[in-house]
């Protein structure tokens, strides 16, 4: 059996980032206590544990608001996802010491939001309901906003999105950007005056594009991550539609048995941007252990081919920036 290591994969830089932050403040002793975090730090509980250990107590719920009605006094770290406005203010009549991980890439999207909305402009924003940085997004400009996750949404849009003249079209950073590319291409077939700023972020770009290209052929693509994490989804959609490998998703080494492997000839091995390494570290070792040949291969030089139906789409992302994964 033959083992691809797909790379890049696992931590981005705003998820190491976001840790850091978190580690650094639960070790410096005039940060005020009791620590928390508004929602868990990423979506993946081995992170989540690792801040326990440190002091840090996660605070988890339906909204970033409501969560922060539990906290009283001490700290409130903001998670890499991002928080609304509303949010922010709270924690300060609150007279809560607060510490934001937002990872740079969501700010930019808040940023992106409002310069918009202050020229005049409505925004459809392409996310997924009920995670925590569409959340974050959308209280940016109430009244000014629509969240679309599918297709289906655009027939139940709110009549400002209607009748606005001037209308942004915009993402959530860890989306597929295929699905996302032909969602666009609908909304600009009813909205031809729309101007469209894509912003998945590089990290979830790279990666994507890493198992479209290195999981061909795989029999089998190993996805590791927490079922929570979008990016970790993803790229198992990604192994199956692009590469046209059969997909798991797996938490840890603990999913996988001898009996998944058995017959196959090709492994590739991602994780999600979420993923701790040694968690992926263990699963590789575990796929060795039932007598790998392993290969690395280099990251992808180019985005594999869209199908003819995907228009091109703008990016606003810094493509510069190194990838810390
Ligand atoms: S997936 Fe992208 S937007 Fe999200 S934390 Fe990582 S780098 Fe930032």
């Amino acid at each position: 059996m033959e083992v691809i290591k797909v790379t890049p994969r696992g931590y981005c830089y705003g998820v190491v980032d976001a840790m850091e932050i978190a580690r650094r403040a639960a070790k410096d002793p005039a940060t005020p206590r009791p620590l928390y975090i508004i929602g868990l730090i990423v979506h993946n509980r081995f992170a989540v544990d690792e801040l326990s250990q440190l002091g840090i107590t996660t605070l988890d719920g339906p909204g970033r608001a409501t969560i922060l009605e539990q906290v009283t006094e001490g700290t409130v770290i903001f998670t890499a996802h991002g928080v609304s406005p509303l949010v922010k203010q709270r924690a300060r009549i609150r007279g809560l010491n607060v510490i934001d991980a937002t990872c740079p890439d969501v700010t930019k999207t808040h940023d992106l939001v409002n310069d918009f909305v202050a020229r005049g402009y409505d925004v459809l924003y392409i996310g997924k309901k009920g995670h925590p940085e569409p959340e974050g997004v959308l209280g940016e400009a109430p009244g000014h906003i629509a969240l679309v996750e599918t297709e289906h949404d655009l027939d139940a849009l709110p009549a400002f999105i209607h009748t606005a003249e001037r209308l942004l079209v915009t993402t959530q950073t860890t989306l597929s950007q295929w699905d996302t590319a032909r969602l666009i291409q609908t909304i600009r077939e009813r909205f031809p005056h729309a101007e469209v700023q894509n912003e998945i972020c590089h990290a979830t770009q790279v990666r994507q594009e890493a198992v479209a290209r290195m999981a061909v052929g795989a029999d089998l693509t190993i996805v590791v991550g927490d079922p929570r994490s979008n990016n970790t989804n993803r790229l198992v959609q990604v192994a199956e539609e692009l590469a046209g490998s059969r997909a798991i998703r797996i938490e840890t080494v603990a999913d996988l048995t001898p009996e998944m492997l058995a017959g196959k000839r090709r492994v590739a091995i991602t994780a999600g941007a979420s993923t701790p390494s040694q968690i992926t570290r263990e699963v590789i070792r575990f796929v060795e252990s039932q007598g790998a040949r392993v290969r690395v291969m280099p990251a992808p030089a180019e985005v594999p081919p869209m199908a003819p139906n995907e228009a091109p789409i703008a990016t606003t992302g810094d493509s510069t920036y190194p990838d810390l994964s």
